[in-house]
Order: C-alpha cells, then structure tokens, then sequence
C-alpha cells in the first residue's frame, strides 16, 4: 500500500479503487521422497511463534537430500500469503497519510494474517521446514 503511495500513486485513488492487497513470497517444499517428520528446536518454534501446545496433531517436516531433489532436501516451491483488505476503516487512515506501520498495526488488530503467520500454518501442516519460512520471511516486520 504505501509502496504504492510511495511510487507515485495518488492516496485517494489507491484508497478508493483498492479492495484488497495481496503479498506473496515463494518457500521451498519439502522432498516428497526424502522428506521425515523431525521434532523442531524451541528456537525454531519461537521464530514462528507456534505455541508448543499446539503442535501434538503437528507433524514437522524436513528433508535429508536426495537424488531426487539435488541433495538439498527441497523439491518444488508454493506460495506463502497475506492478504491486506482495504475496509472503510483502513480507507480512512489512508486519506488520513498514517504511517506504514500504523496501518499494519491496525490491520493486525482486524486479523490480518502475515506471511510469517501463513507460512507457520503451512509449516504444521507439513509443507516446509521452520527453518525455511524463516528464511523467506527474514526482516519482515512482525
Ligand atoms: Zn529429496
């Protein structure tokens, strides 16, 4: 949103055409062939935010490397999202020039998913590793 602002883009015209944002971010998936479940270190678990008491029906993945996926653990990549929906309220902080922060803020209070949050649902369902949504989702605000 503000990159938009940012470049040019009138404030009225994003706040009034736009209905929603969407940011995207491509993470390796998990070798299907050399792919096990393993248990994820608590730092890993912090960084992700996953509450250790939520992960019993979790199951977390990660590959050793085969021939099949160039030893590297990781075959093919799928996307991780967030979704930024432009309501009345959001329209109003836009015409009103608040920050960039502040309007995430907001939209986190709205319960706005971010991609950290995405890839960690996508991480318990065994998709990728901890260790890769973090990588991808490094120095993103939280
Ligand atoms: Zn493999």
């Amino acid at each position: 949103m503000t990159r938009l602002i940012d470049i040019g883009v009138k404030p009225f015209l994003v706040a009034s055409s736009a209905r929603a944002l969407m940011a995207q971010r491509l993470v390796r998936r998990v070798c299907r062939r050399c792919g096990s479940s393993y248990v994820p270190t608590e730092a890993e678990l912090r960084a992700l935010n996953i509450d250790p008491s939520n992960t019993a029906k979790a199951t977390f993945m990660k590959g050793k490397g085969c021939n099949e996926c160039n030893k590297t653990g990781y075959r093919g990549r799928f996307g991780i999202f967030e979704v930024f929906v432009v309501d009345d309220e959001i329209r109003k902080l836009i015409y009103d020039k608040v920050s960039s922060s502040e309007l995430r803020s907001r939209a986190r209070e709205m319960g706005m998913r971010t991609l950290r949050e995405d890839g960690a649902r996508k991480v318990l369902a065994g998709l990728t590793s901890p260790e890769e949504v973090i990588r991808a989702t490094l120095g993103d605000l939280e």
